[in-house]
């Protein structure tokens, strides 16, 4: 099993030392993963330490330790993502849309504005920005798909209408979507995306990945497990990891 999407530094919460990089593989190790993804916030950059993650590594021999990043995706800034690209050799990217015209929505503070917004606006234009991304040719993966519904907040519109546009973006250009198990730990208490997505995304042939999002040791691979048993439940048969942007499969079966 894997969990590719896991937070070092947390929200500047920790140092990425040898001894919190232990932390973490120690988890992932006792919790059976064959492979664990870094995915830091690219807005902690200054606060990462690349190399020492591939240092400290070498001592979990059993485990595929990947470096990857959790990049903000705003429309008009890929350049910037483009230069923290090069600065490192990294095995996966995930893009990952938190703000919609500047509007961070995925904070607490910010549930009341979901409510006052017209739901179906508000899910077209997450969804465009989240098209945006995937068309932006920089990631391997697209972070918690369906993000927008962090609040319970749901549309009116079908979801596969709402969504149908970045899910052929997706498809295109051969990117992976994650499950995030996070999710289920928010007010909408459910994986992203949701199942009706999952079954979609597995009808088109997208691949899929697995997330825990976990901001602190203790979380790595947290309801790992029960992700997997739910894709392989509607039919998917492996899951993608990452080595140099190139896609490892892992069977489920
Ligand atoms: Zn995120
Ligand atoms: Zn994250």
């Amino acid at each position: 099993m894997l969990d590719l999407h896991v937070h070092l530094v947390g929200h500047n919460d920790r140092e990425a030392n040898r001894e919190n990089i232990r932390a973490f593989l120690d988890v992932a190790s006792r919790r059976g993963l064959k492979e664990i993804g870094f995915a830091d916030h690219d807005y902690y950059w200054e606060q990462m330490n690349l190399p020492l993650i591939r240092e400290v590594a070498k001592d979990y021999p059993h485990l595929a330790v990947r470096v990857g990043l959790e990049a903000e995706y705003r429309p008009n800034e890929e350049g910037r993502i483009k230069h923290l690209l090069e600065q490192f050799p990294f095995d996966f990217v995930i893009g990952s849309v938190h703000e919609i015209e500047g509007w961070a929505f995925d904070i607490p503070e910010e549930e009341p504005l979901h409510r006052k917004k017209d739901a179906d606006e508000l899910y077209r234009s997450y969804f465009d920005v989240v098209t945006r991304a995937a068309i932006s040719g920089l990631f391997t993966t697209i972070g918690h798909f369906d993000l927008i519904k962090i609040f319970g907040v749901r549309p009116r519109t079908d979801i596969l209408a709402l969504a149908d546009e970045a899910l052929t973006m997706v498809a295109d250009h051969g990117l992976v979507l994650e499950v995030n198990t996070n999710g289920r730990y928010k007010p909408v208490q459910e994986f992203y995306p949701e199942r009706r997505l999952m079954e979609e995304i597995q009808r088109r042939g997208i691949d899929f990945t697995l997330g825990s999002d976990a901001h602190c040791a203790e979380v790595v691979g947290r309801d790992i497990v029960e992700a997997s048993q739910l894709l392989r439940q509607i039919g998917v048969h492996s899951i993608s990891g990452f080595s140099r942007f190139d896609k490892i499969s892992y069977s489920l079966d």
